[in-house]
């Protein structure tokens, strides 16, 4: 039996007219467990026009109205967290404990949005000439659209919307057709805490419904988490539809190993940050860059911690690897490890051919890691998104920072050393929006902001944080004047106010 996910609009269910749906499958046994409604455009301009209707009060509610809402939000998905991620293994594939870790990683957005009253305190100054004050205030935007990845269906989506609406605006959401159970999950909930209906829309849909939001004339901003070819598509389609829009793309994110770093530690990190969700991550590191004469211990190292990795299914608890989102994505990832030895590199790891067994139809692949991998390999130049690790080799400090420099992706990195100098160096030279030192994953906590550089990012601004507020508002400046009544009126002047 298979179930049926439908839109979230107007805060209810509204099942798909379209005719069309997509597949949702378990990873872990390969079956047809649900379908998804794909909007036609049609239903996409339904969700916007319910969006638009709940502006017109929740853009000028209180903040202590918002801020309500929020805090019953919070404490909502706290007490479903379990369920949260038991929804996002079962579509995803990611073990339950790094399902949970999606969902706390989440919830610090709604934090944040819990304290927005703080955020949108505004700057005031006063007598900035006689009686004259200047006031710099932040308004929302009106309908805002997101459209997510399916790596981290609850986490993505909760990097946007708890801030975009604590801010005034309406959301229409456009999750990944390929796990969309928990975005329904997360605007259920949302009302349960008091959200009005049409502040949170739901959408599913494919290329059809995103081109619909990114046509449409009453949305304002578009949020997009997803691969690069397609954030570079959305940043422009938006932009020539005259709308905001922040697009962060996908990664290729290298760890530089320098000879004086602790080993152990390294490959530890090594092996948690390149296998973690089965390489699944954006944060993943699928490059480490071993520095002067540690490669051949460092590559020992993780490849006696990558053997023994268990991997199964999700719901296993014995289970630290899952399986991945399709059989033609685990198909892709294979093909880079069985063309690698042909390219130069040295094949330590061999994941393909993998299976679990008792669940032979799973999108199953082992743990592979490429060792020598020429800069020229395509295990090396594309972004796999699979448990795969390239080790690439450098003589020194600046050849490896080159080396990190010249990839077009700039989302994370990280330096493993003990030298405060050299860290501090990376620091200041690297290329990335997001910089570990001995972290091997630097993702922001929820109060600074995340964002890559290069093809990583599209558009000027990173999401959540400092930056997720001024994304989701804009700016007025209100300089006044009240005259003293005693005094004459200045009269007329001609020249420009200084
Ligand atoms: P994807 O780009 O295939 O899909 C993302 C979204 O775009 C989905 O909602 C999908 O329905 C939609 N989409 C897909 N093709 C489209 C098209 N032709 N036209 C319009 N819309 C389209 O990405 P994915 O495979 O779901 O997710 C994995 C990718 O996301 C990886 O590249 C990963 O690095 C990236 N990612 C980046 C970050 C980040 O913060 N930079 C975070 C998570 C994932």
């Amino acid at each position: 039996m298979t179930k049926n996910v439908h839109h979230w609009i107007g805060g209810k269910t509204v099942e798909g007219t379209s005719g069309q749906w997509g597949p949702v499958t378990d990873p872990a046994t390969g079956e047809i467990t649900t379908r998804v409604a794909l909007a036609s455009a049609a239903e996409v301009g339904t969700a916007v026009a319910a969006a638009k209707a709940a502006f017109a009060t929740w853009g000028t509610s209180s903040l202590a109205q918002r801020t309500a809402v929020l805090f019953r939000y919070r404490a909502l998905l706290d007490a479903h967290r379990d369920e949260l991620a038991a929804l996002i293994t079962a579509e995803h594939g990611k073990v339950h404990s790094d399902a949970l870790g999606e969902v706390a990683r989440g919830l610090e957005i709604v934090e944040l949005a819990c304290g927005i009253t703080t955020q949108l305190k505004g700057e005031l100054s006063t007598q900035v000439s006689q009686r004259v004050d200047v006031a710099a205030i932040r308004q929302p935007l009106g309908v805002v659209a997101g459209i997510t990845p399916f790596n981290f269906p609850a986490m993505v989506p909760m990097w946007m919307f708890p801030l975009a609406v604590a801010c005034g605006n309406t959301f229409v959401l456009k999750p990944s057709e390929k796990d969309p159970s928990a975005a329904n999950r997360l605007a259920e909930l949302a009302a349960e805490a008091g959200l009005p209906d049409g502040v949170l829309n739901v959408v599913h849909g494919d290329k059809t419904a995103v081109d619909a939001l990114l046509e449409h004339p009453d949305v304002a901003a578009v949020s997009f988490v997803g691969s690069t070819p397609i954030a570079r598509y959305i940043h422009r389609k938006a932009t020539e539809h005259g709308k905001r829009v922040q697009a962060l793309g996908g990664a290729k994110n290298h760890m530089l190993v320098l000879p004086d770093a602790d080993l152990d530690a390294a490959a530890d990190a090594a092996v948690s940050a390149a296998y973690g969700s089965a390489g699944e991550r954006c944060m993943a590191i699928s490059a480490v860059v071993a520095v002067g004469s540690v490669g051949d211990a460092l590559v020992e190292k993780i490849r006696e911690r990558a053997e023994k990795i268990k991997i199964g299914p999700g719901t296993d608890p014995e289970s630290e690897m899952g399986p991945l989102i399709t059989a033609a994505h685990r198909d892709k990832v294979a093909s880079y490890v069985t063309g690698a030895a042909d390219e130069g590199c040295e094949v330590v790891l061999d994941g393909t051919g993998y299976t679990v067994d008792g669940h032979e139809n799973g999108h199953w692949i082992g743990l592979s890691l490429l060792d020598r991998v020429p800069t020229t390999a395509k295990a090396y130049q594309d972004e796999i998104f699979g448990p795969v690790l390239c080790v690439l080799r450098a003589e020194t400090y600046e050849e490896g920072v080159a080396l990190i420099n010249a990839s077009p992706f700039g989302n994370g990195t990280a330096i493993f050393t003990r030298d405060g100098g050299a860290a501090r160096r990376f620091q200041l030279e690297v290329q990335a929006g997001m910089v570990g030192v001995n972290v091997p994953i630097p993702v922001p906590v929820g109060y600074h902001s995340f964002g890559g550089w290069k093809d990583s990012l599209f558009g000027d601004h990173h999401i959540y944080g400092n930056d997720g507020v001024h994304f989701y508002t804009r700016g007025k400046v209100v300089t006044t004047r009240w005259p003293d009544p005693s005094e004459a009126p200045a009269g007329i002047d001609l020249g420009f106010p200084r």
